[in-house]
């Protein structure tokens, strides 16, 4: 088995975004600029929010967080939106999920200017990654399908198992490998003889929530697993795979930490780059 090392390969893609910065910049050029929006105080969501902050710093992109407390209005986080998606200076807008819940999360999404939409949850993009054509994909998914294409595994014609239905997880990483030719089957809560599914498997993505889930019984041999859980044990971080356990079933497997994680984060610069070409092409 070889480990897809998400660290390894999210540093490698820094550099390059660090060398395009720089390149822009040495040209006259702004710096790109990500705005996140933080409501509320979920320590989880916190954490997150300093480790993107701390990548943006990395590479010469901007980073602003708004901090906005648990009991505001949809009304105000709408106007706050509004003024950043005219602020020609603001690339990406990052609504920080999940939000408490007298919000309206739709309005929210919707309001945001479907360029500057970093998350790829905006309907527009949700339209887009449906209809194979170019717009922002939500960063795991996207991360996943970097780290795949980087270890040459092979995904038109094979059969792909997505595990868990998420918008922001299962459910665009089964487009994106559908847009790639694999034949997918998504699983999820209410899933009969999941292993069975499974055991078909050339390719398994778990996105789930549940630690050790994936084992033994699920694999006979798979060429990749994708493991993007992120459990707490014991104050360690696990993910959804028995990684020992499937040590020997497999070709390829990310571990947790360092697999999936690192691939999110940099794939939420990539899309700011992305989002400050557009904006450059048009200023
Ligand atoms: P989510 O919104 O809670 O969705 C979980 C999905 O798993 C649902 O579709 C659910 O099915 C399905 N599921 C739950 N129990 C199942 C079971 N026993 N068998 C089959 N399917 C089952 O979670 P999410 O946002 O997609 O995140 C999933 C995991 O990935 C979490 O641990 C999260 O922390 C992690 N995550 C990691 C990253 C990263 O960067 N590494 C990014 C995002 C998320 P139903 O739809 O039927 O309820």
């Amino acid at each position: 088995m070889e480990k897809m090392d998400g660290k390894a390969l999210s540093l490698l893609i820094e550099t390059n975004i660090k060398n395009n910065v720089n390149d822009y910049v040495s040209k006259g050029y702004r710096n790109p600029k990500l705005v996140v929006l933080l409501i509320g105080d979920n320590p989880a969501s916190v954490t997150y929010v300093k480790n993107k902050e701390k990548a943006c710093q990395r590479v010469g992109i901007e980073s602003d967080v708004i901090r906005m407390n648990s009991d505001v209005s949809t009304e105000d986080v709408l106007k706050v939106i509004h003024q950043l998606n005219r602020d020609n200076t603001v690339d990406g807008i990052l609504v920080q999920l999940p939000i408490p819940k007298q919000l309206d999360v739709n309005q929210i999404i919707e309001s945001l200017d479907p360029n500057k939409d970093v998350d790829g949850l905006h309907s527009i993009n949700i339209a887009k990654l449906y209809a194979n054509q170019d717009g922002f994909v939500p960063c795991t998914p996207r991360g996943i399908m970097t780290l795949l294409k980087h270890y040459n595994i092979e995904i038109s014609g094979k059969h792909a198992v997505v595990i868990g239905r998420s918008a922001l997880v299962g459910r665009p990483v089964a487009q994106l490998l559908l847009n790639e030719n694999a034949t997918v089957t998504v699983c999820h809560s209410k899933t009969r003889n999941l292993a069975q599914l499974t055991q078909l498997a050339d390719i398994v993505v778990v996105a789930i929530g549940k630690d050790k889930f994936l084992t033994q019984e699920h694999i006979h041999h798979a060429n990749a697993i994708i493991d993007v859980g992120i459990n707490r044990v014991n104050d360690k971080l696990v993910g959804d795979v028995d990684y020992d356990a499937l040590f020997d079933k497999v070709d390829y497997m990310t571990p947790v930490p360092g697999g999936v994680g690192p691939m999110t984060i940099v794939s939420l610069l990539e899309n700011t780059m992305k989002s400050y070409g557009l904006s450059i092409k048009e200023n």
